[in-house]
């Protein structure tokens, strides 16, 4: 799985447009070694902008580059997609299923022979091979999804929301698999959820409404909007009073309570504390 030439994927100016919905809006990145994640809520174009990366569907404008070149067909070869949705087939079995996508990505029997047990192994579904897809767990399930998407040892993994439907466990497991596979790959994983990718990911695109709002690495996005995030204690009546800010409680005692705010005014006894990833999501993204 490791070999040693870099890789440069290029985003210039993708945009997309569903009739009058616009998912998409000058898109403008690049990736190269390392893993991703592309974080939004609903709606903002991750799903849009991995399947125009994958090429299952076209852009509106823009083109993606792969080391400088337009990527055709040949690209598809370099690209393991895990889709979002589980569209499985229930009555493969596990192994099945995986000499099927073999067969769609052109392997060889010969290499899928070796490949496929190797996979199953990494992902702990060995011992599952013979049993049907629809006996298995939703983390299986996931499991299985990240395993096709590997095969032919592709240099760029498309994860879109790999850890959706699973149960916190699940998604430790998930996402520690995922950190293991950076390295000489490039790896972009979407989610909406700030915990799948905070602890993983070298650098974020922070994304909503088709635009990417800001991007680098998580430290950076901290300091980004460091001031801007406070410990505060106040009551009922002055807490009704910040509802245009986002706040969590941290603590009640009787009438008063300590919150944690994300705002750029000035309280009395305020304490400045260090932004978390879930922060900069806040304060960037207001739903
Ligand atoms: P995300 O994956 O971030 O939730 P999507 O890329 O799925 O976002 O969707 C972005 C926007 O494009 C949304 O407004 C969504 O409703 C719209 N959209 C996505 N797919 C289609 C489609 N096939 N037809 C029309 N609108 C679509
Ligand atoms: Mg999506």
């Amino acid at each position: 799985m490791r070999s040693n030439s870099a890789a440069v994927l290029e985003l210039k100016n993708i945009s997309k447009s569903y009739g009058d919905i616009k998912a998409l809006a000058d898109i403008d990145y690049t990736f190269s070694l390392g893993i991703y994640g592309i974080l939004g809520p609903n709606g903002a174009g991750k799903s849009t902008l991995m399947k125009i990366i994958s090429q299952s569907i076209k852009q509106t404008s823009g083109e993606v580059l792969y080391n400088g070149k337009t990527c055709d067909r040949s690209f598809l070869n370099c690209l393991g997609v895990m889709p979002q949705g589980q569209e499985l087939y229930p009555k493969f079995s596990v192994n099945e299923f995986m000499f099927y996508m073999a067969t769609l990505k052109n392997m060889k029997t010969k290499k899928a022979k070796i490949a496929i047990p190797k996979l199953l192994k990494v992902v702990g579904l060995a011992d599952y091979r013979h049993r049907k897809i629809e006996s298995l767990s939703g983390g299986m399930k996931q499991r299985l999804l990240i395993a096709q998407a590997l095969l032919n040892d592709p240099k760029i993994i498309l994860f879109d929301e790999p850890t959706a439907g699973l149960d916190p466990n699940q998604r430790v497991e998930i996402r520690n698999f995922l950190a293991a596979l950076a390295i000489d790959h490039i790896v972009i994983i979407t989610t909406h959820v700030v915990s799948d990718v905070e602890t993983i990911a070298d650098d974020i695109l922070l994304m909503n409404k088709g635009k990417i709002i800001t991007s680098g690495n998580p430290a950076d996005l901290s300091d980004a909007i460091y001031g801007k995030v406070k410990e505060i204690t106040v009551d009922d009546k002055e807490l009704a009073c910040l509802k245009n800010h986002p706040y969590t409680i941290i603590a009640s005692k009787q009438d008063t309570k300590i919150i944690r705010i994300i705002s750029e005014d000035s309280y009395p006894d305020e304490k400045i504390v260090y932004p978390s990833l879930e922060d900069v999501y806040s304060y960037y993204i207001k739903e």
